[in-house]
C-alpha cells in the first residue's frame, strides 16, 4: 500500500516538473517552450513576437502572408492574432485579438476545420539547433520554417474541398537564422468535421532535451515490456495456485492493451496516419473492457443475489457496447475525427471506471480479502484512464502513463504475490485441520471398533445365555411333561383302585406342574409382545399404595405358617398415584416380589416401602419409589448389570430355584415404556434392593374418582 502510494504521488511529482505550461522550469532554452502559452511579460531566453496568427478558412503560404501584410497587397487576408490552441483542435481567440475587416463574412470561419496558423520567435540567445515539436495535427497540414515547406502531410484537392486524411506527427529540427528568428507557418485542413486544426500547441525545445525526453519514453516502454514478459512467466506460475486463473489472463490483456496503446502512440510508432489512430483507439477501448472484466474477476460470487443476478447483464452490456464501439471505428474510420466521438469514448471510459470503483467499494463492505489492493487498484487504474484522457502534452503524458503502468503491474504483482501466499497460507490451514481431523476420526474409529467388540462380547454372552435359557425352557418343559405322564401312567396302571387322598395328591402335583409350564409360557408370549411395537400402554391414575397393598395382602397371608416374614410401609395420607397400565405394573411388582420370596432362605425378612422420591436428580423430582428389599441370597456384583438382560440368570439363583431369566427383562421393558426406572443395589449372601421409581401423576386420585 505504501510503496502504490509514493508511486502515485511520485508520478504526479514527475507530470508537475515536466509540464511545459505554465512553469517558470521550461520555460530555460533547455527546456521545451509551449508555443501557445506565452507571456511576454517574462524575461526570457525565446520571445514570442505576437503568438499565433489564425487565418481562418484558407490554406497559404508564407509568401502569401507576407504579401498580404505589405501596403500596396492586391489581396488580404482577415486573420486573427494571439489566438490560443485548444485541446479540441480549433482555436480560441485571444483577448487582444484585433479584427483586420476586410469583408465581415470573409472573416467568419465556416464550418471545416480548415485554415493557416503563423508564429513567429526570436531567440534571445545563440542556438545552433532547436526542435519544433508538432504533436497533433488533423488532417493534412504543411509545415513551413522561415519560408520553407519541410513537411507535408496528406493531400489537399485543387478545388480543397477534398482532402486525404493523414495524422499529422513531427518532430523538426530548425536552424535559425543568424538574428535568431524563426517563423512557423502550418496550414490544415479538415473537410470531414470542423474538428480539425492544430489539436495540441506545438512546442519548441534545445535539440537535446527533445531527444532525452524521447529516449526515456522509449526505455520506459522497453522495460514496461521487460515486466510484463517477465509477469507472464511469473504469473502463469503463481496462478496456478489459484481457483480462478481468469483474473491472471484479463489484468495481462489490460496491462498489454495499455503498453501497445503506448507503443503507437505517434511519437514511437512506425506506423503512420489514420490506421494508428484506429489501432490505438481500439486498444483504448479494448484496455477498457479487458479492466473491466479484470476487475469482475475479483469479485467474490454468492456474497449478494442481487449482485450474482446482475452480473450476467453487466458483461452482456459491456460486452455489446465495445463490440459496437468497434465495429463503429473500423467501418467508418471518419468517425474517429469527430469532436463527438472524443465525447463519447470520454464518457465510456468514465462510466466504465467509476462503474469499477462503485463496484469495488460495494463489493468491500461484504468481502474483507484485499481491501488495500482493491483500492490501489482503482486509483492507479482510474489515474492511468485519466491520464490517456488528460493527454494535453505527449512528452508529459507518456512518461506520466508509463510510470502509472508500470506502479499497476507493480501493485498487480505484489496483489498477486499476496494472494498465493494467502492460498499458501490457507492450504497450509487446511493442512493442519485435516491432520486434527484424521486424527479425531481414527479416535471416533476407535470407539466405533471398541463398541463393536463390545457389543460382540455382548451377542456371544447373549447367545450364551439363550443357549442356557433354551436348554432351560426345555429341561423347565419337560421336567413338569414328564412329571404329570408319570402321574397319569401310575394312575392308569395302578393294580388295584387308587385311594381318594391319592388321587387327589397326583391330580394336585399334576395341576401345580401345568400352572408352572402356564407360567413359563406366558412369560414367553408376554417378552415377546412387549417388543413388539404394537403394544401400547392403557394409561389411567394408579394408587401405588394400594396396588402393593394388595400384592402384600396376598403374599403376607402366603407366608403365614411359614418363618417367612413380609412387611409394608407406605405414608398414611398420600395415594402415591401415577399413570400407568394397571395390568402390566401388577406384573411389575409381583415378579419383584416373587424374586424375593424366591432368592431368601425360609426365613427370610422382606420390606416393601412405597414413599415419594425428592431427589431432584430423578425424573424431576416429583417421583414415586417402590422399594423391594431382601435378604436373601443376593447376586454377585459382576453380575448385577446382567439380571436384566433376557434369559439371564445368576449363577447363585439354584438349581432348586425354576425360573426362565425372563421376568426382569419383561419388568425392565414396562419400566422403559412407562418412562420410569429400576434398578437393583446387591450384595451377595446379604440380600438384594430393588428400585422402582415412577413420575408422579398431577391429578390426585381423590379428583380422578370424582370425575
Ligand atoms: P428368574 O425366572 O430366574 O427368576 P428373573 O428375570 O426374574 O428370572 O431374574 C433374573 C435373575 O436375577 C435371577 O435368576 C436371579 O439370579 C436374580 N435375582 C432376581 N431377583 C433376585 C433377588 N431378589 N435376590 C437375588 N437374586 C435375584
Amino acid at each position: 500500500m505504501i510503496l502504490i502510494v509514493a508511486i502515485v504521488i511520485s508520478s504526479l511529482a514527475f507530470l508537475l516538473i515536466n509540464r511545459r505550461r505554465g512553469s517558470d522550469f521550461s520555460y530555460t532554452i533547455t527546456g521545451a517552450v509551449n508555443l501557445t502559452a506565452w507571456d511576454a511579460t517574462k524575461g526570457m531566453p525565446v520571445t514570442l513576437e505576437k503568438g499565433w496568427e489564425f487565418y481562418p478558412n484558407r490554406i497559404l503560404t508564407p509568401e502569401m502572408i507576407h504579401q498580404s501584410h505589405e501596403e500596396n497587397a492586391t489581396e488580404r487576408y482577415p486573420y486573427y492574432r494571439s489566438v490560443q490552441i485548444t485541446r479540441d483542435g480549433w482555436v480560441s481567440l485571444g483577448d487582444t485579438a484585433e479584427l483586420y475587416s476586410y469583408g465581415e463574412t470573409d472573416y467568419k470561419m465556416d464550418s471545416y476545420g480548415v485554415g493557416t496558423y503563423r508564429i513567429e520567435l526570436l531567440l534571445n540567445q545563440s542556438v545552433d539547433f532547436v526542435t519544433l515539436n508538432v504533436p497533433d495535427i488533423s488532417q493534412s497540414a504543411t509545415i513551413w520554417i522561415n519560408g520553407k515547406a519541410v513537411r507535408h502531410y496528406g493531400t489537399v484537392s485543387e478545388a480543397r474541398n477534398v482532402y486525404e486524411p493523414a495524422r499529422v506527427c513531427a518532430d523538426i529540427q530548425i536552424e535559425p537564422t543568424s538574428e535568431g528568428r524563426i517563423e512557423i507557418v502550418i496550414d490544415c485542413a479538415n473537410f470531414s468535421s470542423p474538428y480539425g486544426g492544430i489539436l495540441s500547441s506545438p512546442c519548441v525545445a534545445s535539440t537535446s532535451t527533445i531527444g532525452t525526453i524521447e529516449y526515456s519514453v522509449r526505455m520506459y516502454l522497453t522495460v514496461l515490456c521487460a515486466f510484463w514478459v517477465f509477469f507472464l512467466i511469473g504469473g502463469s506460475y503463481i496462478s496456478k495456485t489459484f481457483v480462478n486463473r481468469s483474473k491472471f489472463y484479463f489484468f495481462l490483456l489490460m496491462f498489454a492493451s495499455d503498453i501497445l496503446y503506448e507503443i503507437f502512440s505517434p511519437s514511437v510508432t512506425i506506423l503512420s496516419g489514420s490506421w494508428n489512430t484506429l489501432i490505438q483507439i481500439s486498444l483504448l477501448i479494448l484496455g477498457n473492457y479487458w479492466t473491466f472484466l479484470f476487475y469482475f474477476s475479483l469479485y467474490p460470487r454468492g456474497t449478494s443475489k442481487f449482485f450474482d443476478k446482475l452480473r450476467f447483464f453487466e458483461i452482456t452490456f459491456f460486452s455489446v457496447t465495445t463490440a459496437l464501439y468497434l465495429v463503429t471505428f473500423w467501418c467508418f474510420p471518419s468517425v474517429l475525427y469527430l469532436k463527438s466521438s472524443t465525447v463519447a469514448n470520454f464518457v465510456l471510459l468514465l462510466v466504465t471506471n467509476l462503474y469499477c470503483v462503485f463496484r469495488v467499494f460495494y463489493m468491500l463492505r461484504h468481502f474483507e480479502h484485499g481491501k488495500n489492493l482493491y483500492s490501489a487498484s482503482v486509483i492507479l487504474n482510474t489515474c492511468l484512464h485519466l491520464s490517456q484522457l488528460l493527454r494535453a502534452q505527449y512528452f508529459v503524458y507518456i512518461s506520466l502513463h508509463a510510470f502509472l503502468l508500470l506502479f499497476l503491474a507493480i501493485g498487480f504483482t505484489l496483489y498477486f504475490v499476496m494472494d498465493y501466499v494467502k492460498t499458501y497460507e490457507k492450504l497450509a490451514d487446511n493442512n493442519k485441520n485435516l491432520e486434527s481431523a484424521v486424527e479425531e476420526k481414527t479416535r471416533y474409529i476407535k470407539r466405533v471398533n471398541q463398541d463393536l467388540m463390545d457389543n460382540h462380547v455382548k451377542l456371544v454372552e447373549n447367545e450364551e445365555a439363550r443357549k442356557k435359557m433354551m436348554s432351560n425352557v426345555s429341561h423347565d418343559l419337560r421336567t413338569p411333561i414328564t412329571a404329570i405322564r408319570g402321574y397319569i401312567e401310575l394312575m392308569l396302571n395302578a393294580k388295584e383302585p387308587l385311594s381318594r387322598e391319592q388321587e387327589v395328591q397326583y391330580l394336585n402335583n399334576m395341576h401345580t406342574r401345568s400352572i408352572q409350564m402356564e407360567q413359563l409360557i406366558s412369560d414367553l408370549v408376554q417378552l415377546t409382545r412387549m417388543e413388539s411395537e404394537n403394544d401400547t400402554l392403557q394409561l389411567m391414575p394408579i394408587s401405588v399404595k394400594e396396588m402393593v397393598g394388595d400384592l402384600y395382602q396376598l403374599y403376607h397371608s402366603e407366608c403365614e405358617g411359614t418363618e417367612k416374614v413380609i412387611t409394608f410401609e407406605a405414608p398414611e395420607d398420600d395415594d402415591l398415584i401415577i399413570e400407568g397400565d394397571p395390568k402390566k405394573l401388577l406384573r411389575v411388582f409381583e415378579n419383584i416380589i416373587v424374586n424375593a420370596m424366591k432368592y431368601t432362605h425360609d426365613d427370610g425378612v422382606i420390606n416393601i416401602i412405597c414413599h415419594r422420591y425428592a431427589d431432584p436428580a430423578m425424573l424431576g423430582g416429583n417421583a414415586v419409589e417402590v422399594l423391594i428389599r431382601d435378604n436373601g441370597v443376593g447376586i454377585p456384583s459382576n453380575e448385577v448389570p446382567y439380571v436384566f438382560d433376557r434369559f439371564y440368570r445368576a449363577e447363585n439363583s439354584g438349581i432348586n430355584k425354576t425360573g426362565s431369566g425372563l421376568g426382569l427383562s419383561i419388568v425392565k421393558s414396562v419400566m422403559d415404556k412407562h418412562g420410569g426406572k429400576i434398578w437393583v443395589e446387591s450384595e451377595e449372601g446379604h440380600g438384594s434392593e430393588f428400585h422402582i421409581v415412577f413420575k408422579a401423576s398431577d391429578i390426585s386420585f381423590d379428583e380422578e374418582e370424582e370425575e
